[in-house]
């Protein structure tokens, strides 16, 4: 007998309320059953899709008419959107039944979910590790079985890194791929929406709804539908691996390596070859992407000011104090520290010394990718240079946070798609219990690619 969506959203919702991970941040059993109940009027009829039935949960930077849209900020602690994001809307259309919202750092801005003000989310491997971040409620979801699909999105790392620390499948896009329209802004030129699941099978259906041009997203591409599943089960015989030098030197830990460069073999008797590789640029991805995203950020954010959306102060003398004390109160540590970063290499006497140079070394880090894929159809190496790490050891120190950010934020600034896909667990007492993402990085539109090699080692 087939199992009904009723059934399958109650089996989540149960799992949900069971869990002590903190990975949603609303969830609503009655409107999630309303949707089940309308999937089933569609399964009776015939009227589906692959997807028609299943639950997603959505990352809480997703505007949705029916949860609360928190980003994970006091700022919209309270927040409920007019309408739903693009993603949020193509998933209903498909007939997915929604479980809720998911937890995030606040406005998408960290690296292991403990800047949300809903407080951290747990790593279902081991409850004293960071899930990683920013999208550390959607990996941690998919993990410990609270959701079979879930949307993510990714600036710098935030679906690649959590994929990778909780060992579940993630798929960046090439930027432009998935509408933006909805997803509550960072650092716009980054900023790229994907899916998270169990397997690349599973993220290639759900890209297949994802993707697409939207007239309401100025970034938007206009490219024909394409099925992301059309290669999955392609032979990998000739296949050619870019290999970067740069991901193996010093600062990756032995464990990681020897996982990634394990599966790199397997890769081999898949019938692959290794090529090595240069992206000489790799180490000005950090300097560079710390300028950029906060100066995105620090305009992006203009917006929340006390009178158009979400928090406003109780007390205050006058309109710009309440300006002031409305984004004293709303906004997070990380996230102040990122406006006054932003404002500053955006100021002028600055603008030209910072703001500006990062957006021609931007540029060159493109170029090495271009460079690079005349050598090689892929590129693999580790997606952060350690497994996990145990909440509250990088709490106090920001820079040894952006630091963990090394191997994934050139792809972002470079717009290009990225993947990660389990490939094993660290080593030791305390990180075998903690997995290790393999990074698979493609060049601009070969989703289809990246997904046919994650597939194969699957
Ligand atoms: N860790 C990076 C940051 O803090 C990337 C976050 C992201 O991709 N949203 O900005």
């Amino acid at each position: 007998k087939q199992v009904s969506a009723t059934e399958l959203a109650r089996h989540y919702l149960d799992r949900i309320q069971q869990s002590d991970l903190n990975a949603f941040t609303h969830i609503d059993a009655s409107l999630t059953l309303q949707q089940a109940a309308m999937a089933d009027e569609r399964l009776a009829k015939n009227d589906t899709t692959p997807l028609t039935g299943i639950p997603i949960a959505h990352k809480d930077i997703f505007v949705t008419r029916d949860w609360r849209s928190t980003a994970g900020s006091r700022m919209l602690e309270n927040y409920s959107s007019p309408f739903d994001a693009t993603v949020v809307e193509q998933f209903r259309n498909a007939g997915m039944v929604t479980l809720g919202k998911l937890n995030c750092d606040e406005f998408a801005m960290g690296s292991s979910n403990e800047n949300s003000f809903f407080g951290p989310v747990r790593n279902p491997w081991d409850k004293t590790a960071v899930p990683g971040g920013s999208s550390g409620g959607s990996a941690a979801a998919i993990a410990a079985r609270l959701a079979p699909a879930a949307t993510a999105t990714d600036t710098g790392g935030s679906i690649r890194q959590p994929a990778s620390f909780c060992g579940v499948t993630g798929i960046k896009p090439t930027y432009g791929r998935v509408s933006r329209f909805g997803m509550i802004a960072f650092a716009s030129s980054l900023d790229q929406g994907g899916p998270m699941a169990q397997t690349a099978e599973d993220c290639a259906l759900l890209l297949n709804a994802m993707a697409g041009y939207d007239p309401r997203d100025s970034t938007s591409l206009e490219r024909d539908k394409e099925d992301f599943g059309r290669d999955l089960d392609k032979s990998l015989q000739g296949l050619k691996i870019g290999v970067p030098a740069e991901y193996f030197g010093k600062g990756l830990a032995p464990d990681v390596e020897q996982a990634v460069r394990a599966a790199l073999k397997e890769y081999e008797k898949l019938g692959a070859t290794l090529v090595e590789i240069s992206l000489p640029k790799t180490e000005l991805s950090i300097p560079v992407y710390y300028v950029i995203a906060p100066a995105e950020a620090s305009s992006n954010l203009s917006r929340f000011d006390g009178v158009r959306y979400g928090y406003r102060a109780k007390e205050y003398k006058d309109l710009s104090d309440m300006y002031c004390k409305t984004r004293a109160e709303g906004f997070g540590d990380e996230v102040k520290r990122r406006i006054l970063v932003g404002a500053y290499v955006l100021s002028h006497g600055y603008y030209d010394a910072y703001y500006l140079q990062a957006q021609k070394i931007r540029r060159l880090i493109a170029q090495d990718f271009q460079n690079a894929f005349k050598q090689c159809d892929v590129i693999m190496g580790p997606v952060a240079p350690t497994v996990a790490w145990d909440l509250g050891d990088k709490t106090d120190d920001p820079v040894a946070n952006y630091l963990a950010d090394i191997f994934t934020l050139s792809t972002s600034l470079a717009g290009l798609p990225g993947m990660s896909i389990p490939c094993g667990f660290g080593q030791g007492e305390k990180n075998a219990q903690r997995p290790v993402g393999l990074q698979i990085i493609g060049n601009y539109f070969d989703e289809a690619k990246l997904l046919n090699v994650a597939h194969q080692f699957q």
